[in-house]
């Protein structure tokens, strides 16, 4: 058994740490509940066209993810990268040129339309504020607290959107501090950190597939509908059911499925406790299927005071004419209305910006209760290392800079495989 190592979870996370030490030359096995691999982030079939279960959108600061893509030969033309181009009809429009860093996003705030001079210098010694203190605060407090004294328009047009947006969590009560960080390397970093990166494919064809083709051609396995129930301590590593024997396990399952899978090792039973406190932010997708002529004037676009947050254009993106996605973040109220109400609010809403929209020909609601966690200030968040030599976290919950977002699964599923690697097996004592 010595050496065998296995990831429980075929998620962003669990796909990254496979693929990472595929990548070392270790035969790993994935152990996936699911018959589709990638979670929060998976294709579902609807209507007979390939979905997600949510829109996604991704930046040009998410680097380990582009290069665990290019690592696994994901579908190059996967991501389709756009400059930043944040835009609220009628109200507000900021575009970023293909200008080195800073002078990218100087211009985007000197030139963007809805805000007056005085929003944009202030949203522009905002940043270099932040810049000088590292996009450090000495105490966490929430994005809102952090951002009181903006101009209302930058508020309400770039900084609130960003951070329900990046952090899944309304401004008044999301971490200031983790919000700085994504900005710092969003923002602040070279102009392509600040690009746009929209889905171009499903979710589950972007990344976690080609992972677990590069998984199985470095000798590993990845085992699709297979539920863990239990993880127990054996000699010298971890039983997974009747799964076999391990050295080492990388535990990549959302925080919410941790508590069973580890019921029966009483050491973690610390960071079982910290889940405990979790309180979860939903994410709500629409999608509405129009003639295929039907197209929004840009492939994102912000909606102001709507129902929807964002409308994403699939026939710009993924090449499917007619069908619109539209998202809505951390709203618990979302959660509770008729789908088929929110489908009616969310046509009238598309229909203020392209005249004479004809009704879809259907709609659909996902709505994912718990998407994510809220990334409060101090929210406590598990370590890699537990306190089992051999056993590791993996997920978007796990300590970070990031919240829970792909960019951070897929960091963490790296940090995990390397302390795996790092980490020689050992007997448990
Ligand atoms: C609707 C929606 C929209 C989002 N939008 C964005 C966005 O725009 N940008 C962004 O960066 N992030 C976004 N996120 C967040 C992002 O999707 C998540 O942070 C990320 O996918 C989490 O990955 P993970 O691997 O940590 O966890 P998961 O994706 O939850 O993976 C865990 C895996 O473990 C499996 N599993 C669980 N228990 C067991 C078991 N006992 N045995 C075997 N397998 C098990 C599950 O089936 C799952 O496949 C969004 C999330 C949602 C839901």
């Amino acid at each position: 058994m010595a050496g065998r190592l296995a990831v429980v979870g075929a998620g962003y996370a669990g796909m990254a740490a496979a693929a990472e030490l595929a990548a070392a030359g270790i035969a790993v096995n994935v152990f996936e509940a699911s018959r589709t691999l990638g979670g929060r982030a998976r294709a579902v079939e609807i209507e007979g066209q390939m979905l997600d279960n949510g829109a996604h959108i991704f930046a040009g600061a998410y680097r380990e993810t582009l290069r665990l893509m290019k690592l696994v030969d994901a579908p190059a033309d996967g991501l389709l990268r756009l400059p930043l181009h944040l835009e609220f009809p009628g109200a507000f429009r900021l575009h970023a040129p293909r200008l080195p860093a800073p002078l990218h996003l100087a211009w985007a705030l000197l030139t963007a339309h809805g805000l007056r001079w005085s929003d944009r210098l202030a949203a522009i010694a905002f940043m270099r504020r932040q810049q000088r203190a590292g996009f450090r605060l000495e105490t966490d407090t929430t994005a809102s607290a952090l951002i009181a004294t903006q101009p209302e328009a930058t508020r309400r047009f770039l900084w609130e959107p960003l951070c329900l947006a990046a952090l899944n969590t309304a401004p008044e009560q999301a971490s200031a501090q983790i919000f700085l960080n994504v900005l710092r390397d969003s923002l602040a970093a070279d102009r392509a950190a600040s690009d746009l990166l929209l889905p171009a494919t499903d979710f589950s064809s972007l990344f976690p597939e080609p992972a677990a083709r590069f998984v199985e051609a470095h000798g590993g396995t990845v085992k699709r509908g297979t539920r863990i129930e239990h993880i127990r301590r054996v000699d010298a590593g971890f039983s997974l059911d009747d799964h076999g024997a391990y050295a080492q396990v990388i535990v990549a399952v959302a925080p919410q499925h941790l508590p069973a899978l580890v019921a029966e090792l009483p050491a973690l039973a610390p960071v079982v406790a910290q889940l405990d406190g979790y309180v979860w932010e939903p994410i709500v997708t629409c999608y509405l299927a129009y003639p295929e002529s039907v197209r929004l004037p840009q492939p994102m676009l912000g909606v102001m005071d709507g129902t929807a947050q964002w409308l994403f254009d699939r026939s710009q993106s993924h090449g499917q004419p007619g069908l619109m996605a539209a998202a809505i973040s951390a709203s618990r109220r979302h959660r509770e209305i008729d789908p088929q109400r929110l489908a009616d609010e969310i046509h009238a809403e598309i229909a203020r910006i392209i005249p004479n929209l004809p009704a879809p020909r259907w709609s659909r609601v996902i709505t994912e209760k718990r998407a994510t966690f809220a990334c409060t200030p101090g929210v406590p968040r598990p370590l890699t290392l537990t306190p089992l030599p051999g056993l590791f976290l993996a997920g978007d919950y796990v300590a970070s800079d990031y919240p829970a977002t792909i960019e951070g699964a897929v960091r963490s599923g790296i940090a995990a495989a390397r302390l795996a690697l790092n980490q020689p097996p050992r007997r448990q004592p």
